[in-house]
């Protein structure tokens, strides 16, 4: 199957200056990538019309598929719309749903007062020569135009979406997506992902050194590193995606096999969502007594969708005061052994367990930097602890990072540290 081109040209004087992130692109990409489209060029423009026209000149040439957001607000400076009106040939009309959606917008969901403005209702006129995408999220439709509408193979789709994210993201998921699975003829393409804990990267690539070797070339193993995980990634694709299943699911069984001792899910899920399946699955609750990480760990699983079933609370115990107060950690073990001690994270444990009467709970404390360092317990040194009523188990680690991600390390090890103490203590 001929691989499919696109380009993703990102429009905005605010890209060029590095004031705003390109984070569009980078979507794009991704969602492209996903169902078999290969985003060849990636390019940012200003809001200046003979650029952008030189850009869309340029990317028609190699790409059979353009994504362009930005400049489609209603001020002075957006221009793409009147922009592509005249590259296409058309002329600006107003367009009845856009206009009963703008109406709605502005009176029933801004309620802003007064009339609408004259900026605002001009939105609703698109050029008669696209096919209108509904934006369900904003004012600016997405406009879907084809260079040459009367011969589709060799037309080349030229797709313009807002460029506020969330209103580009609404638009690819509902309009374009789907569109394009009926405008292209697209390969298959089967991801498998495979989620460890507890090992770098390289490790785990010694795990897989024979494994990788003996892939077929069609079948592709990506490493996908980050703080204390490793995502393994097999993508292979063909024109039938039962056979593609297929054939990768052995490949995949393997692959589990290998790295068994730091599997945590043959899912694409991370430690958040594993912990609280196993909880689910157990009927059991936990909760956090968090120092370092100030009730980031908390964070995360509260971030999972039906968290509440399982998760119960965090005591962010920062200051040894609220050690000592709310989660009863004794003066002596503070004044002996330190707030950051094997001794501490204990009691913080057996405190949290208490307070917020949960199953299990998992506890932290440890210097994050750059500053309250000493020789016996540098920058980095964090001691964790994960336990029930029955019995409490701890770890330290050593970290090597700045705060921001020893904070994120922090929180990653840990979850994986109380997940191991959940299967083992049922
Ligand atoms: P515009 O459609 O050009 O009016 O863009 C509206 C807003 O979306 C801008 O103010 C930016 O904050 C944001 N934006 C535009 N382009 C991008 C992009 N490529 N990546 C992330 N945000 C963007
Ligand atoms: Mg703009």
């Amino acid at each position: 199957m001929a691989v499919l081109n696109a380009s993703v040209i990102t429009i905005g004087d605010e890209l060029l200056i590095g004031q705003t992130i390109d984070t569009n692109s980078a979507y794009i990409a991704q969602e492209l990538n996903k169902m078999g489209i290969w985003v060849r060029r990636r390019v940012a423009v200003g809001d200046v019309k003979e650029e952008i026209i030189q850009a869309l000149e340029e990317e028609r040439r190699c790409s059979q598929l353009i994504v362009i957001t930005g400049g489609l607000g209603p001020t002075a400076d957006d221009i793409t719309k009147p922009l592509l009106t005249e590259y296409f040939g058309g002329k600006l009309v107003v367009n009845p749903k856009v206009l009963e959606h703008i109406t709605y917008l502005f009176e029933k969901i801004y309620r802003r007062p007064g009339p609408i403005l004259e900026r605002n209702l001009k939105q609703a006129e698109v050029p008669d020569t696209c096919t209108v995408l509904h934006n369900a999220r904003g004012s600016a439709p997405g406009m879907w135009f084809e260079t040459d509408p009367g011969n589709l193979a060799k037309s080349v789709a030229v797709i313009s979406l807002p460029g506020v994210p969330h209103e580009m993201k609404g638009l690819m998921e509902e309009e374009v997506l789907p569109r394009l699975q009926g405008r292209f003829r697209t390969p298959a393409i089967v991801h498998r992902t495979a989620f460890t804990a507890g090992q770098g990267e390289s490790v785990i690539a010694e795990l897989l050194l024979d494994f990788e070797k003996k892939l077929p070339p069609h079948i592709r193993l990506a490493y996908l590193p980050n703080y204390g995980m490793v995502k393994l990634r097999l993508t292979s694709q063909g024109d039938d995606a039962a056979m593609v299943e297929q054939e990768i699911a052995p490949y995949f069984q393997q692959l589990q096999m290998l790295v068994k001792d730091y599997l945590v899910s043959n899912e694409d899920e991370g430690l958040e969502i594993v912990i609280g399946k196993l909880l689910k699955a157990r009927g059991k609750t936990m909760g956090t007594a968090e120092s370092c990480t100030g009730g980031y760990i908390a964070h995360l699983i509260t971030s999972i969708p039906g968290s509440s079933a399982y998760f119960l609370g965090a005591v962010v115990s920062y200051a040894n005061a609220v050690k000592e107060n709310v989660l009863h950690v004794k003066k002596e073990t503070l004044q002996t052994a330190g707030a950051v001690s094997e001794e501490t994270v204990r009691e913080m444990v057996q405190g949290v367990l208490d307070v917020l009467q949960t199953d299990y709970a998992l506890a932290v404390s440890g210097i994050m930097g750059p500053d309250g360092g000493t020789e016996a317990k540098p920058v980095g040194t964090v001691w964790v602890a994960a336990g029930s009523r029955e019995k409490t188990v701890t770890v330290q680690l050593h970290l090597r990072f700045d705060r921001q991600r020893n904070i994120s390390m922090t929180a990653s090890r840990a979850l994986d540290f109380l997940r191991r103490f959940i299967l083992t203590n049922n």
